[in-house]
Order: structure tokens, then C-alpha cells, then sequence
């Protein structure tokens, strides 16, 4: 049996260890289905090590005799207390990578004593140092310590030859880095870091825990809320409450934030039950993600490129799945962010590539299932500066990695609307109409009395066999609907989507496009054709309340634009005008 060099991600909240075999890199599961070892370690009460998930929940019970973030340590000379004795940290560190190797050798039916240790690109000689001891203790020969940037590049290329520059934007629990790194055949060369060993997803998670603890100040009032931080197990219990709250926003727009009993107040029990919105949210963390895109430009700066001079962008770090991350890094840097790979393994990945390297093994791409289009609905929104019925608004994103569901939160237009229509539309243009319309459903029988704003959750589920479903629910009634869309991956051929957009095109009456043809005028005309419809709509609301005299007005206003887009005549902006006009003096 030939020797093997397992690939380990050591970090600060979670740890990972990937291995090539036969030219495929794998990611070895912890226990059933879990890939993600927490860093923690711990003493049960009985005396014996508690490592990773173990640690974990015993930290909510017993935080004094627990160990967590230990790698924010390595290099000092100080110890750390476990039980009635101290360790340093490369012996606390190695306790980890001792449990990894197990997992590894379980997995692989064989002895495993050489390792590949990533790093974070600014650690000092020092801290390697450290690193190398731990593996070393664990009963590793660390045969490379690699910057983590490196590792994830290696992951996300291999197999590319060209030249490129990356910027490698990795938020952690507890960490922040930014690298750019010049790919190059098989040399990857990290040029600049930046970052912030104190920011991360934990960081998120705390200003979560604040927004509950100003929850029960407000519901209970100050004394529990300071009871509350006073207990180590309340907050602990909040804090990973905080965390599941947190997950969830990244996917939907709304999340629960509910523990009962939380604690004892004079003999009463004080039970949290909290919504927090995602705008909320970001709101919150906006400021931390202002300062993750400053040391961005700090390393910029630092490899002497400019924004344009960046090829890609690479999301790793389980904190990068908060939508926020990749909208800001598009809006300052403008490309979308890659992040197809799942950001908590491929450091991982990329320590078993470069272990395979240095064994002699050739590695395939990795291969992950995304989905190749970009899936979403219309709403009302402002598409070139002009208020448009039709904006796309994106769900699941290009290369995103299936399953996956995904929800927003959109808003009724008017009082009293009754009914909503839905379309499902796939593709990037921000017109929706210029995407290829897969599926449509009508919500009918929203509440009567319901004022405009009333909040509908749209939610999107696409599985590995490409089947799309489509939930659109009320939030305060829970009046849903949905539909399901077989076949959803298909791919649409250059002539179906031309197909689809000229059934949309005779929908709206337009003259079949010749080929060749600049669409502009066609999407002015059709814009046009959709404003129009909707101040038809909104005239025949009126018709209901309107008197007699003004009833009759409306109706010819209503008759004037209709037979301007029925018959295709000339005249539509001045019939338009005249009823917008009409409807303005109503509406007055
Ligand atoms: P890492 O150190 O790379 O393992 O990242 C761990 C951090 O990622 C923790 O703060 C997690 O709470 C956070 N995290 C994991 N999954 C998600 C998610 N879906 N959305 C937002 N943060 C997440």
C-alpha cells in the first residue's frame, strides 16, 4: 500500500481534511455526513478529551472547561488551562489534527503520518513554526505548510494553464484575509495579504445575540436583559441561536430566533421568541463589510494592481455565504464573485492538491453541481432610471452549487390587492421580459383589507435533477402556492430562447424582429406596451369608486389606450397622457 499525504485546513472555528485518491479529491466525512470538524476541544467531566462537535455543545454547558479559537494563539508562549492541567497551544492545536488523522485513517484503512497544513498568508515564521509542532505532537511529519490562499486557488484551478490574478477573499468565524495570487501553470504566487485576525461570522453573530438581549431589555426589561449577559449558559445558548438565525438569513429573508427557557427570573421562566428581518441584518453587519472591502483595496494597493487588473474573485470561508458579501464585492469591484466551490472545504481540497503534487499524483478538476442559469421572478422595480414592472430579481444565481432553495421577500403594490402574478423566468437580462419565461402562476385571494406592503416570501428550490419548485406564501396568512418545474436545467438552445422572445413579442403585439435588427426600439416599445397595460389596470381599480360623470371618463380613457395597443395604431403616448391626466385629477 503506497504511502499517502492527507490535505488538513486547520482554522480557527472549523478544521477539514481532504486526500486525492485515484485523481479525485475528497473531502472525508467526520461522522455521516458531515464534513466540518469545529477547532474546539474540551474536558468531559469524567476526565476524558472531547474534540469537535463534542466540544462544542459541552462549550454551551461548560465554557471554562472548554478551548475554542486556538489558533488566534499560536506562536505566543503563554498556556492554556484544561482541567487541572495547562498546554500550549501547539499541544491544544494538535489535539485537533490527532482527531483529523484518525478520521482519515479510519476512512482510508491505513496508517497516515505525513500532512499538508494550511496556513493564513500572513502568519509569521513563528506561528509556521507553531503549525509544524502541532502536526509534529499529532504524530504528522508536515511535509508543507501552505498559504491558504494558495489552497484555494490550487482548487479552483486545476487543470487551467493560463495566466491569472485572483483575489482571495476568505471571511471565517473568526478571521479575515484578502490575498491576491498570480496563477501561473502550476505555481500560484500569493503577492499581497491584507486582513483582520479579529473580524468574521462571529462577529455577525454577536450583534445578533445584542439584537436579542435589546429584545428581552424591551419585552422583560433591563434586569433580565442583564441577567441574561450575566449567564454564561443564556449566552451561549444565544449565541448559537444567533448563529442558526444567521445560516438561515443567508438563504431566506426572515429568521427565528426562539429559545424557551432561557432563564430564571425571581422563579419565572423568560422564553425568547424574536423575527429578525434580513434588511435588518445586513444593517447590522454593513459596517464590518464596509471594512473587509477596505483592507481589499489595502491589498490592492499592496500587489500594485488596480481593480481592473483582477480576473476573479474566490469566495472561501464559510462567512462569504452571506448574500452581502458577494453584492458589495460586485458593486466594488465589479465581478461577480466566484463561489461555486463550498467555501468551508476548498482550503482543504487545495491541501490534499498541492500533497498530491508533492506524491506524484495528477488531480482532476473538481467537479461540483451547479446550476448553469441563473433563475428568478419580475417585480416592480426601477430598470434605467424609470419605475418598470418587469425588473428580473434573481433567486438561485449562475453556478450556484445544487440543491439549493433560496427566498426573498417582495411587497404587494397597491391596498387591497387581491392577486399576484408570478413569473418564473430564467436568464441574466435585468428585463425580465428578455429572459426566457419558464413557468407562471396567479396567487388570488390575498386580503381585501390588506394595506400596500403587505410581505409575500417567494421562495425557489432547484434539486440535482433539475426540478424547480416554486413557493410564493403571504407571511401574515400563510396563503401559498406553487408550482413545480420539470426539466428546469434543460439547457435552451440559442433558437428556443429566440422562440421565447419572440412569443413574448407577439404577446405584446410587436412585429416578429427581422435578424439583424437592433432591439432597442423593440424593448422601448414594449416598455411602453407595459406601462401602458399597468395604467389601464390601475384605471379599472378606480372604475369601482369613481361616480358616475368621472366612471364614464374613465372608461373612455380605458377604451382609447386598449384600442391604440389592440389595433397597433400610432397614438399610444398621447392616449396614455390623456388618461394618466384623468387619473392624476381623481387620484387628487
Ligand atoms: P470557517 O471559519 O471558514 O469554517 O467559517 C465559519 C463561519 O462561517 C462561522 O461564523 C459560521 O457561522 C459561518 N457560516 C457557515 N455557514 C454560513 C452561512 N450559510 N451563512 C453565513 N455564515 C455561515
Amino acid at each position: 500500500m503506497s504511502e499517502i499525504i492527507i490535505g488538513i485546513d486547520l482554522g480557527t472555528t472549523n478544521s477539514e481534511v481532504a486526500v486525492v485518491r485515484d485523481g479525485r479529491v475528497e473531502v472525508i466525512a467526520i461522522s455521516e455526513g458531515v464534513r466540518i470538524l469545529p477547532s474546539m476541544v474540551g474536558l468531559a467531566d469524567d476526565g476524558s478529551l472531547l474534540v469537535g462537535e463534542a466540544a462544542r455543545n459541552q462549550y454551551v454547558l461548560r465554557p471554562e472547561r472548554t478551548v475554542r479559537s486556538i489558533k488566534r494563539r499560536m506562536g505566543e508562549t503563554s498556556r492554556i488551562a484544561l482541567g487541572d492541567k495547562d498546554y500550549s497551544p501547539p499541544e491544544i492545536s494538535a489535539m485537533i489534527l490527532r482527531r483529523l488523522k484518525q478520521i482519515a485513517e479510519n476512512h482510508l484503512g491505513q496508517t497516515v503520518n505525513k500532512a499538508v497544513i494550511t496556513v493564513p498568508a500572513y502568519f509569521s515564521d513563528v506561528q509556521r513554526q507553531a503549525t509544524r509542532e502541532a502536526g509534529e505532537i499529532a504524530g504528522l511529519e508536515v511535509v508543507r505548510i501552505l498559504n491558504e490562499p494558495t489552497a484555494a486557488a490550487l482548487t479552483y484551478e486545476t487543470g487551467h494553464q493560463c495566466a491569472r490574478k485572483a483575489l482571495v477573499y476568505d471571511l471565517g468565524g473568526g478571521t479575515f484575509d484578502v490575498s491576491l495570487v498570480n496563477l501561473e501553470g502550476d505555481v500560484v504566487e500569493v503577492l499581497a495579504s491584507h486582513g483582520n485576525n479579529h473580524l468574521g461570522g462571529d462577529d455577525f453573530d454577536q450583534k445578533i445575540v445584542e439584537f436579542a438581549l435589546d429584545h428581552l431589555q424591551t419585552t422583560y426589561g433591563a434586569e433580565v436583559a442583564d441577567a441574561a449577559r450575566l449567564s454564561a449558559v443564556a449566552l451561549a445558548r444565544l449565541q448559537r441561536a444567533a448563529e442558526a438565525a444567521k445560516i438561515t438569513l443567508s438563504d431566506h429573508p426572515y429568521a427565528m430566533l426562539a429559545e424557551e427557557y432561557l432563564l430564571l427570573h425571581q422563579g419565572d421562566p423568560v422564553h425568547l421568541a424574536v423575527e429578525l428581518s434580513r434588511g435588518d441584518y445586513e444593517a447590522m453587519i454593513a459596517p464590518y463589510i464596509a471594512e473587509t472591502l477596505d483592507a481589499t483595496h489595502i491589498a490592492l494597493a499592496g500587489a500594485h494592481l488596480t481593480v481592473s487588473d483582477i480576473d476573479e474573485i474566490l469566495l472561501v470561508g464559510g462567512a462569504t455565504r452571506t448574500p452581502l458579501v458577494a453584492r458589495r464585492l460586485e458593486e466594488a469591484l465589479g465581478l461577480v464573485p466566484r463561489g461555486e466551490l463550498d467555501p468551508d472545504l476548498c482550503v482543504a481540497m487545495g491541501a490534499a492538491i498541492q500533497a498530491g503534487v508533492i506524491h506524484g499524483d495528477q488531480t482532476s478538476r473538481v467537479l461540483v453541481d451547479v446550476t448553469p442559469y441563473t433563475f428568478g421572478t419580475a417585480a416592480i422595480g426601477m430598470l434605467d432610471g424609470e419605475e418598470y414592472p418587469y425588473c428580473f430579481i434573481p433567486l438561485i444565481r449562475k453556478n450556484t452549487p445544487i440543491p439549493v432553495t433560496k427566498s426573498e421577500v417582495f411587497y404587494t403594490a397597491q391596498d387591497g390587492q387581491e392577486r399576484i402574478d408570478v413569473g418564473v423566468y430564467q436568464g441574466e437580462d435585468r428585463d425580465a421580459l428578455n429572459n426566457v419565461e419558464i413557468g407562471q402562476f396567479t396567487i388570488d385571494g390575498l386580503r381585501r383589507d390588506a394595506p400596500a406592503g403587505s410581505r409575500i416570501v417567494t421562495t425557489f428550490s432547484l434539486d440535482l435533477d433539475g426540478i424547480l419548485h416554486v413557493t410564493t406564501r403571504e407571511k401574515e396568512t400563510g396563503l401559498e402556492h406553487s408550482i413545480t418545474i420539470a426539466n428546469a436545467l434543460a439547457r435552451q438552445e440559442t433558437d428556443q430562447l429566440d422562440a421565447a422572445r419572440e412569443r413574448v413579442r407577439t404577446l405584446f403585439g410587436e412585429a416578429p424582429s427581422t435578424p439583424g435588427s437592433a432591439d432597442g426600439d423593440g424593448a422601448d416599445h414594449r416598455r411602453q406596451r407595459v406601462e401602458a397595460l399597468a395604467l389601464v389596470e390601475k384605471a379599472e381599480r378606480l372604475l369601482g369608486t369613481a361616480g358616475a360623470e368621472d366612471g364614464e371618463d374613465l372608461v373612455n380613457g380605458i377604451e382609447a389606450v386598449k384600442d391604440v395597443l389592440d389595433q397597433g395604431k400610432e397614438g399610444l403616448k398621447v392616449a396614455m397622457d390623456s388618461l394618466a391626466d384623468l387619473l392624476y385629477y381623481l387620484e387628487a
